[in-house]
């Protein structure tokens, strides 16, 4: 079976990992993971990461810094993964569901300001499956409206926006290093920033909330969201490789459009003129002029050795948040889309043999 991702790993991560069992440090203090912290701010060309035990904390952390709580609202897209609105939910606050734009299948900004109440106070927007998310508009009513622009960025790596790295673009970003990532830490996640107040906060908080002059002692509830050390050695590994997964995954995503160019109800995914995507899952729609409709492909897919996934189900139809309200884009790109093999270590054979099954149905 061709999977739909997996973790590469090499000798660095091997060597790195050793060096913490054999020193001893292998918990949440070591070098590591100020290491890790520093090259991945680096990346995302911010001032301040912490990295945090994955990318749910993350979310959370970031939250409960701004001291967001039960009361409150935050607006997040609906078709995303589950823990953007969960992370939301852990505060007390309520997620607030906004509907995808067709092309780049993220948070439409044109439908965010009707869903700005007196109690609003963040936007999360996600850069969903690599692509980044319209950002401008967004930043434009945050600063209007005093909301705090949280980016999830738990799928989009290194993508950009206008030439801006995701996760430096809003007040803060949040990533993911779960094994299916652009890179893994097995479980991990990070919060990037440029507010210093923000990092001290989050790093207190990630920590019991232990004051960090007077041990034993806190001044509020915090929580254990630290990353170990192990995992941190592992993601300094990975950073030796991320412009080259990366790289790989682009590469992928061009020979797969080729390939699929024309397929009669294959559409395939866009890159706004802004952006750079990242294809952390190539990912097409499956429209009603292809023979099968999309779980009918994704069986035959099966059948002839090759896994795919289909499209998250938007979070408005799922039980702990079913409203009423309609989100038809999203209701419409989860009941289409497809997330076929992008592993980095896919190799052209095997998206040649992927196409050729497709074209073929
Ligand atoms: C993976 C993911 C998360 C959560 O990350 P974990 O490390 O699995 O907790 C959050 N948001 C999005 C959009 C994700 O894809």
């Amino acid at each position: 079976m061709i999977p739909v991702s997996e973790p590469v790993l090499g000798p660095e991560e091997l060597k790195y990992v050793i060096d913490c069992i054999k020193t001893n440090w292998i918990s949440s203090a070591g070098a590591y993971i100020n290491r890790f912290e520093r090259l991945f701010a680096e990346f995302c060309r911010t001032k301040y990461a912490v990295a945090t035990s994955n990318g749910t904390t993350a979310l959370h952390l970031v939250l409960e810094s701004y001291g967001i709580g039960a009361g409150d609202e935050v607006i997040v897209p609906t078709l995303t993964f589950i823990a953007t609105a969960n992370a939301v939910k852990y505060t007390g606050a309520t997620p607030v569901f906004v509907d995808s734009e067709t092309d780049t299948w993220n948070i439409d900004p044109a439908k965010i300001a009707g869903k700005i109440t007196p109690r609003t106070k963040a936007i999360i927007p996600v850069h969903l499956y690599g692509h980044p998310a319209n950002m401008d508009p967004i930043i434009e009513l945050g600063r209007k409206r005093d909301l705090k622009v949280i980016e999830d960025a738990a799928e989009a790596h290194g993508a950009e926006y206008k030439g801006a790295r995701v996760g430096s673009i809003g007040d803060s970003g949040c990533f993911s290093f779960y094994g299916n990532k652009i890179i893994s830490t097995g479980e991990g996640g990070m919060v990037t920033t440029n507010d210093e107040r923000l990092a001290e906060k989050a790093t207190i908080l990630r920590d019991h909330a232990m004051d960090p002059d007077k041990r034993y002692w806190h001044n509020e509830i915090g929580f254990n969201y630290r990353m170990t050390n192990i995992q941190a050695a592992i993601g300094v590994g990975q950073m030796e490789k991320i412009d080259y997964l990366i790289e790989k995954k682009i590469k992928h995503a061009e020979l797969y459009n080729d390939l699929l160019a024309g397929v009669p109800g294959i559409v395939l995914p866009s890159q706004a003129s802004w952006a750079k995507n990242v294809y952390w899952m190539y990912s097409v729609l499956v429209s009603e002029d292809y023979p099968l409709d999309r779980n009918g492909l994704m069986n035959h897919l099966k059948e002839n050795g090759v896994d795919s996934r289909p499209f998250f189900y938007p979070i408005h139809q799922m039980p702990p948040y079913r409203t009423e309200e309609e989100f038809p884009v999203a209701d419409m790109l989860s009941a289409t889309g497809i997330n076929l093999p992008s592993a980095a270590s896919l190799k052209e054979e095997e998206i040649n043999m992927i196409c050729e099954i497709i074209r073929n149905v």
